[in-house]
């Protein structure tokens, strides 16, 4: 079987799919010999036909601004149309005849004629073409059959066009939705993340505790707050922009050691807290103490200048009861020894009874 065209393949009309179509119309095979007496009686009218269409269509106000806006030529219109009334019902039951009345609905669909203008539109077309077959035909017989295959190949003609009408605006809505999407995907994370550091801003990291706090089935997981040591000095000496890449630089180096089921959050200046979840205490204290060494491992460069930097962390493991204030206070608390006892140290609270 040869290949379908490319609108018959994306709306499904395979032979079952045409045959269904056809079927739905009452469009048999001996509707197929009726093209060549309608192509008779038509052929000569055509010209009047299209000149008549138009006539009446250009009465409607919605439909003059379209063709004023769209630049359109109505000597070309015409022209079209006419190919388009010399064909219609021509070999009904081909793809190829299908291909090219779904094309005409994403025409009109992209040129953006409404659908009910356009369906009216058909139904002028279908009583033009009927008067004259009424005027070209006396045997009654002979027109009310002639008569009965416009209306069922017109219909044809109008169910396709409105299919891919009506599906071409889906997809552009779908489109826009999926723009939409994105951007708002790009905001939620613009807002989530510190641009200075790309870790997570204060917010997003105590909202992502709180829920883990709300769900038993989380536990265990720390919390390490994390300061850097004597990082003020960094500034004063060598100022603030230099002070801001050295912070950029030890949160890479922070990052490079935490796991990436880690999320690392910006508490504040210099303050991170790294949230693990998933984690017991223990090891959570190797990832802490994995983190410190990576950071006090070698200078931080900047600028052809070498800066020595350490972090102390305080970590502590969520309680039954812990609220986020009580989790962070502690943490803060086990911080704060680390740093009496000297910096650059992790301090785990050993006392974690009640989990
Ligand atoms: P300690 O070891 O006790 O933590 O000493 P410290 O100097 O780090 O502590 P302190 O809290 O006194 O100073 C923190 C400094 O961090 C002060 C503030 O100017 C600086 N800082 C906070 N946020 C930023 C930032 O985004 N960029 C830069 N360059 N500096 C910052
Ligand atoms: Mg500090
Ligand atoms: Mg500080």
């Amino acid at each position: 079987m040869p290949e379908l065209p490319t609108y018959c393949r994306h709306y499904g009309f395979d032979e079952e799919g045409i045959s269904r179509r056809l079927r739905l119309l009452q469009l048999e095979e001996d509707d197929l010999p009726c093209y060549d007496r309608y192509r008779e009686i038509i052929a000569p009218a055509v010209e009047d036909v299209a000149t008549d269409f138009y006539a009446h269509m250009m009465r409607d106000e919605q439909f003059r601004a379209i063709l004023d806006q769209g630049g359109y030529n109505i000597d070309n219109l015409r022209q079209t149309q006419k190919d388009y009334i010399l064909t219609l019902g021509m070999d009904f039951d081909t793809p190829a005849y299908f291909e090219s009345r779904l094309r005409i609905g994403l025409v009109h669909a992209r040129v953006g004629v409404p659908l009910i203008l356009y369906q009216c539109a058909y139904r002028l077309l279908m009583q033009l073409i009927i008067e004259r077959i009424d005027a070209a035909i006396d045997d009654a017989h002979w027109r009310r059959i002639l008569r009965r295959w416009v209306l069922k190949v017109t219909m044809l003609d109008m169910s396709l066009a409105s299919e891919t009408y009506l599906q071409s605006r889906l997809e552009s809505l779908e489109h826009s939705l999926d723009d939409m999407r994105r951007i708002s995907r790009r905001l939620r994370r613009r807002v989530e993340t510190d641009a200075l550091t790309r870790a997570a801003t204060r917010q997003t990291l105590l909202r992502h505790i709180r829920q883990l706090l709300q769900r038993p089935e989380e536990r265990p997981f720390c919390v390490a707050m994390m300061d850097l040591d004597h990082f003020k000095a960094v500034n004063d000496t060598h100022g603030h922009p230099v002070g801001d890449r050295v912070l950029v630089d030890v949160v890479r180096r922070i990052r490079s050691a935490m796991r990436d089921s880690d999320l690392l959050g910006r508490y504040g200046g210099e303050e991170f807290i790294l949230l693990l979840r998933n984690t017991r205490l223990e090891t959570a204290q190797r990832i802490a103490e994995r983190i410190r060494e990576h950071v006090a491992a070698s200078p931080v460069r900047v600028g052809g200048r070498d800066i020595g930097m350490s972090v102390s962390i305080g970590l502590v493991q969520a309680r039954k009861d812990d609220s986020v204030e009580s989790l962070v206070d502690r943490a803060d608390a086990c911080l704060y020894e680390a740093k009496r006892q000297g910096r650059n140290r992790v301090v785990i609270e050993d006392d974690v009874a009640g989990n």
